[in-house]
């Protein structure tokens, strides 16, 4: 049987918020209460919104809630000769095709398929890479929801145009490498599992496990993360950030706000089973802070 690993991948454009601690904290009680390991991966392929500072201040977070990584971080910036490789046995597969529509033109939704005539036809410089995704399936067996549809991507970009490897591509190939077996995270991402399992299936490589677990909202009804400001955790005080989410949770009988971050980890740990995790999971898309 394969050991449980699983991971928790921010990515280093900012500060850790509460959703993100959130993310970081059921990923790791889903991985700890199974006997697994828990890594952490900084996604920082973007140059122009992700910087080292970014990811130090993420990993001193992390720290400061207890919250650290079993092996040695990974860095995706370290893989581009794993992702190009990648890229390479999809394209020999003839299922890879340059798509030179711009954004604006396209309309909301899957994408249409404009460019599919260029199907394995050398590349175009400076276009977007899309792959085709003929077989694709659309159903996720979530570890906490049960079986989920989710609506069709179309044939979706692996390679951008400005030549960032897309997240679905990275992701598919670092949870291989990684071997990772159970990747626990927002609901928000559900939509990328069947592009993700598309592409490891594509490369031979066994999917992960996967589960989706509410997201936390704002009063105006949007999603906590950097582009909305959700504002970041105090670090000093981990246990404020820490006995807000077990409020939302609805966990009895919580440590103190000024308890350090090692009794609140043992008291989710006692209180957290997988089972918990997966019925507040089914409970809600959304959890309002
Ligand atoms: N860096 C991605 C994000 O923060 C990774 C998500 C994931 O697959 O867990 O949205
Ligand atoms: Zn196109």
């Amino acid at each position: 049987m394969n050991v449980y690993r699983g991971r928790f991948a921010p990515s280093a454009t900012g500060s850790l918020h509460l959703g993100s601690i959130f993310a970081a904290l059921l990923s790791f009680l889903h991985a700890k209460q199974q006997n697994g390991q828990w890594l952490v991966r900084i996604d920082d392929l973007d140059e122009k919104r992700c910087n080292q500072s970014h990811s130090d201040e993420i990993l001193n977070c992390l720290n400061a809630f207890g919250l650290e990584s079993d092996r040695a971080v990974i860095y995706q910036s370290t893989r581009l000769k794993d992702y190009a490789d990648a890229l390479s046995t999809l394209k020999r597969q003839g299922i890879l095709y340059s798509c030179t529509c711009s954004r604006k033109s396209l309309p909301k939704g899957p994408y249409a398929g404009n460019c599919a005539n260029r199907l394995g036809q050398p590349f175009l410089a400076d276009s977007a890479i899309r792959i085709s995704t003929e077989k694709l399936s659309t159903s996720v067996n979530d570890l906490l929801l049960g079986p989920q549809i989710t609506g069709s991507p179309g044939d979706f970009i692996v390679k951008r145009r400005d030549g960032l490897f897309a997240y679905q591509l990275a992701c598919a190939v670092d949870e291989h490498i990684d071997s990772i077996t159970d990747v626990i995270r927002g609901v928000d991402l559900l939509e990328s599992t069947p592009m993700q399992c598309f592409i490891s299936e594509r490369l031979g490589f066994a999917s992960p496990n996967y589960g989706h677990f509410p997201v936390l909202i704002d009063s105006n009804g949007s999603k906590l993360s950097k582009q909305t400001f959700a504002s970041p955790v105090n670090r000093k005080f981990p246990g404020i950030t820490y006995s807000k989410l077990a409020k939302l949770m609805l966990l009895k009988d919580t440590p103190s706000d000024r308890d350090p971050a090692s009794i609140w980890l043992a008291f989710f740990q006692s209180v957290t089973t997988p089972a918990a995790i997966k019925s507040m999971a089914g409970v809600t898309n959304t959890l309002s802070v």
